[in-house]
C-alpha cells in the first residue's frame, strides 16, 4: 500500500477561500482584522515562520505587524509590549513566536496576552477551557489538523488516536481535541517505556516531536492516518518532520508530508482566529453602542 498524501497547501486554500468572504463583510464595515506577531531575538527558523505569515495575512486582506525584540530584552520589556498590544484598537490577535530566549518566563508572557486576543489559545484560560468544554480560541495547529481530519472525512468518533508529544502548544491540546470528537486518545511523551507498543494501536497518529525518523514504518498500523507536525532542518538543510516518510508512507492510508501538510493549515487557522477575534470585537461593541442608545432614551 502507498499512502495518499495530504496536500496541506490545497485544503488550506480552500479553507482559507471560505474566511475571504468574511474578511471582505469585514473591510465593508471599514474593519480591519489586525494580527501582531511577537519576536524575541534571532531564532533563524522564526524569520521563514513569520515571513510567510505577514505573507498570507495580507494575500486575504488582514493587517500584520511584526515586533522584533532584542533577545537581551529584559522580561518586563516583552509584557510591556504586549499590554500595549492588548489595549491598541486596530489589533484583533497577538502571537508570541516560540521559542523565548530562557531568561523570559513563558508561560508569563503567554499569560499576558488578553484572552480576547490570545489567537493561538496559548492563555492559561484558555487552555483550562479547552479542557473542560470550549476555548475562545482553538490553538491553530491542532485546530488545523482537526479541519485538515474534517476536511478528508477521516473518521474520528471512535477511533483509536495516539498523540506523541505533550506539549501545552501542540500535543497535549491535539490530544483533547480528538477525546471531545469521540477517539479513545492516548498521549505518549519521552517518559514512555515503550513507544511502539501505542503507535501500532492508532488508527490516528499524530506526531509533534521535533526528532527526524522518530516514527517507522515498523512503528504504525496498515491503514492508519498519520500526521507529522514536526520540522527539522537536517544538517544538509533539508527539512523533514518527525515520521520516516518512505517506511511511513508504505503502511499507513493518508500522510501528511513535510512540508506542505500541517504548517500551511496552521497558518490558515491563525487567520480564522484573527477574523473571529474581529468579528467578536466588532458584535460587543455594536451591544455596547445599543446599550448606550437605550439608555439615553430611557434618561
Ligand atoms: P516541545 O514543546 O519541545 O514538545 C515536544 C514533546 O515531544 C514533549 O512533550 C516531549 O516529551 C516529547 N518527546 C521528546 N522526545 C520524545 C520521544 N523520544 N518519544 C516520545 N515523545 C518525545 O515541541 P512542540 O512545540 O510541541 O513542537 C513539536 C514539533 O512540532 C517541533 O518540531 C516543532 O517545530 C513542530 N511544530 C510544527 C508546527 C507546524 O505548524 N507544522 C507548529 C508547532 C510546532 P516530554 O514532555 O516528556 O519532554
Amino acid at each position: 500500500m502507498s499512502a495518499k498524501i495530504i496536500d496541506g497547501q490545497a485544503i488550506a486554500a480552500a479553507v482559507r477561500e471560505e474566511w475571504k468572504g468574511r474578511v471582505d463583510r469585514l473591510h465593508r464595515r471599514d474593519i480591519v482584522p489586525g494580527l501582531a506577531v511577537v519576536m524575541v531575538g534571532d531564532h533563524a527558523a522564526s524569520h521563514v515562520y513569520v515571513r510567510n505569515k505577514v505573507k498570507a495575512c495580507a494575500a486575504i486582506g488582514l493587517h500584520s505587524e511584526v515586533h522584533k525584540l532584542r533577545a537581551d530584552i529584559d522580561e518586563e520589556a516583552v509584557l510591556a509590549r504586549i499590554q500595549a498590544l492588548n489595549a491598541n484598537p486596530a489589533i484583533h490577535g497577538i502571537l508570541v513566536e516560540l521559542p523565548l530566549p530562557p531568561h523570559i518566563n513563558k508561560d508569563k508572557v503567554l499569560d499576558t496576552i488578553s484572552v480576547e486576543k490570545d489567537v493561538d489559545g496559548s492563555h492559561c484560560c484558555n487552555g483550562g477551557a479547552l479542557v473542560a468544554g470550549d476555548p475562545v480560541f482553538w490553538p491553530c495547529t491542532p485546530y488545523g489538523i482537526q479541519c485538515l481530519l474534517e476536511h478528508l472525512q477521516i473518521p474520528i468518533e471512535g477511533s483509536s488516536a495516539v498523540v506523541v508529544g505533550r506539549s501545552k502548544t501542540v500535543g497535549m491540546p491535539m490530544a483533547f481535541m480528538l477525546l471531545k470528537k469521540g477517539a479513545t486518545v492516548s498521549i505518549c511523551s519521552s517518559k514512555t517505556r515503550d513507544l511502539a507498543l501505542y503507535t501500532r494501536l492508532a488508527d490516528i497518529l499524530v506526531v509533534a516531536v521535533g526528532k527526524p525518523n522518530l516514527i517507522t514504518g515498523a512503528m504504525v498500523k496498515e491503514g492508519a492516518t498519520v500526521i507529522d507536525v514536526g520540522i527539522n532542518r537536517l544538517p544538509d538543510g533539508q527539512l523533514v518532520g518527525d515520521v520516516d516518510f518512505a517506511t511511513v508512507r508504505e503502511r499507513a492510508d493518508h500522510i501528511t508530508p513535510v512540508p506542505g501538510g500541517v504548517g500551511p493549515m496552521t497558518i490558515t487557522m491563525l487567520i480564522a482566529n484573527t477574523v473571529l477575534a474581529a468579528e467578536k470585537l466588532t458584535r460587543v461593541l455594536a451591544l455596547r453602542r445599543e446599550c448606550h442608545d437605550q439608555y439615553l432614551v430611557a434618561a
